[in-house]
């Protein structure tokens, strides 16, 4: 047994048929810019950017001189009822990148973790103004929100719910926005808006002042990578301030410039009440997520007595030191190397090189926005099998790392990526296309 060659018994990996994986282990030892390199050696081109977090590329030195240098000085610090300056510094640059009004941090460790934290903030919001029968949340289906009991109760994927039990009372689910009439679309498909005007017929069946907040992924990315149809995110955002309901959006994979700004509500000039993000924050090199809510939330719990807790909820590592420090360093780099309207610059070349995918055999779908692509298939006579075949020829003949959920090959590749990357990975794709027909 060496570094490169290790036991597999004891390990249980996540989200990974366990079995299947110990055939044939696919194994990565170093990571540099845009590429992995695999431990027998190859260069793998990262075409994930890991999973959707390292948006400024691997092996960034001033991220681990920033990390080693704040574990030398101090290691851990609690943020509970003691602080230290880190957090409150990050938080200060943070949110001059949020839209509206979206101006306080609350840390996390996670995405998962920034779900159910968010959800948290929305009931006790209502709570406090005396509103505490707002108990309802409204997800969609296909959506992803991480896999806490909150999270996958107002996520829409069927294989994140269907073992676990009783999931949150109360949850409804919006239809996802998948329309076989957009297939193709380059950007935001035309058609379906009219979905968003479902919400309405929740609250009418509900009642409003039951609901305390809806939750969406501007950009679904687990579900199946699904761009949101032109104005559905503003009509989504004025049926739910019309009733008092909170909009929370999950920008835990579009946070950090992948759809070309800092978030995809700046993007699409829609502000939610409540925005999660985690990845890319610290861009992957240490766990990290953060909820940003507007002043108005914010203010809501600041109204209680003064000797109360104002929110009884936190984690050990809520603004860790060294996540903090690499959160910094992270943020100098996206600022400095104006990495977030890069994505703008790289998008037209991504798409037009995704879309030459199109007449391959067994395409049905092609999808993009920003930095972020899908490719979607005809399933074979297994569903899930040909994107399986699809990833794992990319990997050992291609040397391209991709995504795949179902028949759907995600991509997401860093923001630093060159046109010749570009290239490689949708080369690496014809390839696999063709060979897994
Ligand atoms: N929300 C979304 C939209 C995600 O894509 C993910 C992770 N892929 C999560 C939440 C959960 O994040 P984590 O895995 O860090 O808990």
């Amino acid at each position: 047994m060496s570094s490169n060659n290790p036991s597999l018994d004891a390990f249980w990996m996540p989200f990974t048929a366990n079995r299947q994986f110990k055939g044939k282990p696919r194994l990565l030892a170093s990571a540099e810019g845009m590429y992995y390199t695999s431990v027998d050696g190859r260069s793998i081109l990262d075409g994930t950017a890991g999973l959707w977090c390292v948006n400024a590329g691997h092996g960034r030195s001033e991220i681990s001189q920033a990390v080693a240098k704040q574990i030398a000085k101090m290691d851990f610090a609690p943020t509970f009822q003691i602080g230290h300056p880190l957090p409150f510094e990050l938080a200060e640059r943070l949110v001059k990148h949020t839209p509206g009004n979206l101006n306080k941090v609350f840390f996390t460790n996670s995405g998962s973790e920034s779900a159910d934290t968010a959800l948290k903030i929305a009931l006790g919001y209502h709570h406090a103004r005396g509103q505490a029968q707002r108990t309802r949340f409204i997800g969609r289906e296909r959506g992803y929100h991480g896999v806490g009991f909150g999270g996958i109760s107002v996520g829409g994927i069927g294989n994140n719910r269907r073992s676990f039990g009783n999931m949150l009372a109360g949850v409804d689910h919006l239809k996802h926005t998948l329309l076989p009439e957009n297939v193709f679309s380059k950007g935001l498909p035309e058609q379906g808006l009219w979905l968003a005007d479902e919400l309405e017929q929740r609250i009418a069946l509900h009642g409003g002042d039951t609901i305390a907040a809806v939750i969406i992924e501007p950009v679904s990315g687990s579900g199946g990578v699904i761009m949101p149809p032109e104005g559905y995110l503003q009509r989504i955002r004025e049926i739910t301030q019309k009733h008092g309901i909170l909009l929370i959006f999950d920008e835990v994979i579009t946070g950090f410039g992948r759809v070309g700004k800092a978030f995809a509500s700046n993007r699409f000039g829609v502000t939610p009440d409540i925005l999660t993000t985690a990845k890319g924050l610290t861009n992957g090199a240490i766990p990290m997520g953060a909820v940003f809510v507007g002043d108005h939330i914010h203010e809501a719990f600041m109204q209680g007595p003064e000797e109360v807790i104002d929110f009884f909820h936190g984690y050990t590592y809520s603004g860790h030191p060294v996540a903090a420090a690499a959160g910094l360093a992270t943020l100098d780099i996206y600022e400095r190397d104006g990495l977030f309207e890069r994505t703008l610059e790289m998008e037209n070349y991504f798409q037009e090189a995704l879309h030459s995918l199109k007449d391959l055999p067994n395409v049905k779908d092609i999808r993009n926005l920003g930095l972020i692509g899908a490719v979607e298939f005809h399933p074979a006579e297994k569903v899930g099998k040909r994107g399986y075949s699809v990833f794992e020829h990319c990997f050992w003949e291609g040397n391209t790392l991709v995504r795949c959920t179902g028949d759907i090959i995600a991509m997401s590749p860093p923001l630093i990526i060159e046109k010749t990357h570009i290239d490689q990975l949708v080369d690496a794709m014809a390839k696999a296309i063709r060979a897994s027909a």
